[in-house]
């Protein structure tokens, strides 16, 4: 428990969660060579009960402006790491298969540790008020960012082929 990112607390009641970001999900696609790592936010999952890592789909105008950027903006690169060349028509490419997963995508974005779509995004979690309890949540960052990872892989649906981690484990009397 000492390496928690956050703690978050309740200003009415006495909810007092460790709470650790969860990084490094992908989605695997059947037509798809490549991994893409699944954007998140964080936000309340009811199933949970907690302050959770949800997943953040981009929208299609979101896409639609990526393009217009690479077409305004976009140059072709050397790309440093891989050696080969990341040119606008292949990023473009990339773009456009995104907005077809979008389109066609069923389930709205889902809790990260638990799968359920039953979730608040939150654009901040100090100050989001705790669902059901309407006190104010604060979020108290330690200092310490976990480099732990937590690697899974999702369909395009966003259901897990590994399973799921679960809800962070609750702050009990016993704590040390
Ligand atoms: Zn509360
Ligand atoms: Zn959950």
């Amino acid at each position: 428990m000492g390496d928690c990112e956050s703690i978050i607390r309740c200003s009415r009641c006495s909810l007092e969660q460790p709470f650790e970001r969860i990084h490094g999900y992908y989605y695997v696609h059947d037509d798809e060579p490549d991994e893409w790592p699944i954007d998140t936010q964080d936000g309340w999952c009811a199933a949970c009960g907690t302050v959770a890592t949800l997943e953040r789909l981009p929208t299609l105008y979101e896409i639609e402006t990526w393009i217009a950027d690479l077409e305004a903006n976009g140059r072709d690169e050397l790309d440093p790491v891989t050696g080969l060349m990341r040119t606008v028509a292949l990023s473009i490419e990339k773009c456009r298969r995104r907005e077809r997963w979008i389109a066609g995508r069923r389930s709205p974005p889902r809790c990260l540790a638990c799968g359920s779509t039953d979730v608040a995004p939150a654009a901040e979690i100090d100050g989001f008020l705790h669902p059901g309890c309407g006190g104010r949540l604060s979020d108290l960052f330690t200092g310490v960012v976990s480099l732990r990872a937590h690697t899974a892989r999702w369909t395009p649906e966003g259901n897990s082929l590994t399973s799921h981690p679960g809800p962070p484990p609750a702050r009990g009397e016993s704590d040390s």
